[in-house]
């Protein structure tokens, strides 16, 4: 065992190449081998290096670079999980439905489904949130400490296999980011809505009372004396219309924001799912 950029990592010894050629490797758990027999040609093997490579200047950049890329199959992220707080529960529910919908069958109690391979791969079942199960394919859905991020462990018959390249998990993805973002957009808009009208009420209130009723009497005077021209009635119905689109205009500002809320959800649509366009042909 060994830390390696805050990542737990074990190297096997091999001083028998036998034992070495037969040994199976958990390159996914970060499991690597070094070898005390013959010369560095001997290791041929991914993941595997003879003693006097680790000996190597550019050792260091090569092995960081390997273990970030294992460490990423292991898990894939698929969204940050902190910044998720207060709705982190409805993205959860509707990644579940989007598994279900998918030909999965959901599970929430991890620990016992994958007991095998939370185990072996040394998962924190604590933190897992559910897994899809469809033939020998497991998915964990997953906020570990294996990854920064709110994650996906893919387990084929019992072994830790890469989530990366699967449909399943980039369709998932990049669905639920669309998902969360348009969210968050809509927060954003409501928050800027409310700010809006917190000014425009402070401002109407202490404002427009003061001016209307202070200065009513002064304004016709100025209105008179600067527009002669004009008819005051006319001036008073522009001002009025232009009123009137303002406030329409405001309304929209502040209406439309919780009126996509009303209409958004958090269904997802699961993988392969046909766009009404092609179901029709
Ligand atoms: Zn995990």
């Amino acid at each position: 065992m060994a830390r390696f950029d805050n990542t737990e990592v074990s190297f096997q010894c091999f001083f028998d190449r036998d034992e070495f050629e037969r040994y199976d490797f958990e390159h996914q758990a970060l499991e690597f081998g070094v070898s005390f027999f013959g010369d560095a040609s001997a290791v041929e093997r991914e993941y595997c290096y003879s003693w006097r490579q680790l000996l190597d200047d550019d050792f260091r950049e090569r092995f960081s670079r390997e273990v970030q890329g294992l460490r990423e199959a292991f898990g894939v992220d698929f969204y940050e999980y902190e910044p998720l707080e207060g709705y982190r529960d409805r993205v959860r529910q509707s990644l579940r439905g989007y598994f279900s919908e998918s030909g999965y069958e959901v599970r929430r109690e991890v620990g016992e489904v994958c007991a095998a391979e939370t185990i072996q791969y040394d998962i924190d079942t604590g933190k897992t949130d559910f897994v899809g199960c469809e033939g020998k394919s497991k998915f964990v859905v997953c906020h570990c400490n294996k990854t920064p991020g709110w994650h996906v462990h893919h387990f084929r018959d019992g072994r830790i296999e890469s989530a990366e390249q699967t449909d399943l998990i980039e369709d998932m993805a990049g669905k639920i980011e669309d998902k969360i973002n348009t969210y968050q957009d809509i927060r954003e808009d409501k928050q800027t809505a409310s700010r809006f009208v917190s000014v425009l009420a402070t401002f109407f209130s202490i404002g427009f009372v003061v001016l209307l009723f202070d200065r009513l009497g002064e304004i016709s005077v100025i209105l008179q004396e600067y527009v002669t021209g004009w008819n005051l009635e006319l001036a008073a119905v522009i001002l009025l219309l232009f009123n009137g689109v303002a406030a329409i205009a405001l309304a929209v500002v502040i209406v439309k924001p919780y009126a996509h809320d009303f209409v958004f959800d958090w269904e997802i649509d699961p993988l392969d799912a046909q766009s009404p366009d092609d179901s029709d042909s």
